[in-house]
């Protein structure tokens, strides 16, 4: 992998036709460093945010070496990169023949569920194992979320209490654990969390080995400017001081986006403009996915190319470049007025939920992945340096 000091001298050295992407490895440092000085317990990084190999491997080296996985596949990943890491097979939903291969191949032990059925196929397929490390997932409210999980995953309370008696009698350990939904807007949500597990913990006076609040750490957008992640910590802390347990568990957290959305960047060119509308050369079937029916907005710069920027700023939406008309992110981007044809744009925020989610639709794919070494656009983590981007 090529590596480069800054964006633009990257841009204006090879001058791109197709969009490239760029990973920052100081920023994979940054925010690895602060979840460690400040979560206080194990953090698991979600692989599915960026299973990129150079991703992961700065996240585990970064000292976040335990990973949140959700197929075999991940967990082939996480045993590639780092053959003895601990990985938790964190999906409730999981097929028994993957179930057996990551217990008896991967030395998985640690799996989550969220119902009986499941449950039932985790026993059976780890043929009764004795040394199982089990989490039952909480449905609770995701609604300061901008990705709702909740309809999909997790028990309701109700039910979670005789699922976690089931575990209790199968397991070495046991766990409880929630989400909040991606991109959780209020800290308020994971003191929540955590008062709804105390209320299974109370029904059935069984206290878990293990307390997870998953992931749902937000970053920060043009239009999404949470409170400092901070408050999120000081959230959890009090929320977890205040289930009064004799026998404290561990506590886990599995962020995703937090660790990595500021250390990605893609780069794209202008093909075609059409007034407000900006034909470029990526989409949302390319990284630009959570910028399509999500509506996620990121932030955005025109790399000066030796023409005059016009200080004069507009909104523009922006258009992928295959035929279909969903291939369209709405935006606003705000950018130079005076952009055209040619100009090269960098889309920042673009390190979790992006460059997985490419496909090869329409001929369009782009597989040029760099190493920079500047600042991002924005950062969670050094507000006062990104205070010149206009935030809501
Ligand atoms: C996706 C996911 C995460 C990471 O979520 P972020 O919002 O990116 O922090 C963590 N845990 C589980 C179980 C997930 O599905």
């Amino acid at each position: 992998m090529q590596k480069f000091n800054s964006v633009d001298e990257l841009v204006n050295t090879i001058r791109p036709v197709d969009p490239i992407y760029c990973i920052r490895p100081n920023s994979i440092k940054t925010a690895c460093n602060w979840f460690k000085s400040n979560f206080p317990g194990n953090i698991l990084y979600a692989v599915k945010t960026n299973p990129s190999e150079k991703v992961v491997k700065y996240v585990g080296e970064n000292g976040i070496n335990r990973f949140d996985v959700a197929s075999i596949n991940e967990i082939k990943l996480i045993r590639k990169i780092f053959p003895e890491a601990k990985a938790y097979y964190m999906n409730t939903v999981k097929s028994r023949e993957h179930i057996q291969e990551a217990y008896f191949n991967y030395n998985i032990k640690d799996f989550a569920f969220d119902t009986k059925d499941e449950l039932q196929k985790i026993i059976e397929a780890t043929k009764y194992a004795k040394d199982l490390v089990l989490y039952v997932r909480v449905s609770i409210s995701n609604e300061h979320a901008e990705i709702d999980l909740s309809q999909k995953f997790g028990a309701l309370p109700s039910e979670a209490l005789g699922l976690l008696r089931l575990a209790k009698a199968h397991a070495k350990k046991v766990g409880l654990s929630f989400h909040v939904g991606s991109q959780c807007m209020h800290p308020i949500s994971y003191a929540k969390g955590i008062r709804d597990l105390g209320n299974v913990i109370r029904k059935t006076k069984i206290i878990p080995d293990i307390i997870n609040v998953g992931g749902g750490f937000p970053s920060i957008y043009p239009d999404l400017n949470p409170q400092p992640l901070e408050s999120y910590i000081t959230e959890i802390k009090k929320a977890f001081e205040n289930l009064k347990l004799q026998n404290k568990p561990e506590l886990l957290c599995e962020p995703g986006r937090a660790l990595v959305a500021e250390s990605g960047s893609s780069i794209v060119r202008v093909v075609l403009r059409k007034k407000q509308k900006l034909y470029i050369n990526d989409g949302t079937y390319g990284s630009l996915f959570d910028a399509g029916i999500p509506n996620f907005v990121m932030p955005t710069r025109m790399i000066p190319n030796g023409r005059m920027t016009s200080k004069k700023l507009t909104s523009y939406s922006l258009y992928g470049p295959t035929c279909d008309s969903i291939d369209h992110m709405k935006g606003p981007f705000v950018l130079p007025n005076n952009l055209k044809e040619g100009d090269y744009i960098e889309i920042g925020q673009l390190g979790a939920y992006s460059l997985t989610f490419r496909t090869k639709f329409n001929g369009f794919y782009s597989n040029q992945i760099f190493e920079i070494q500047d600042k991002p656009i924005m950062s969670m983590y050094e507000r006062d340096s990104s205070s010149s981007y206009l935030v809501a």
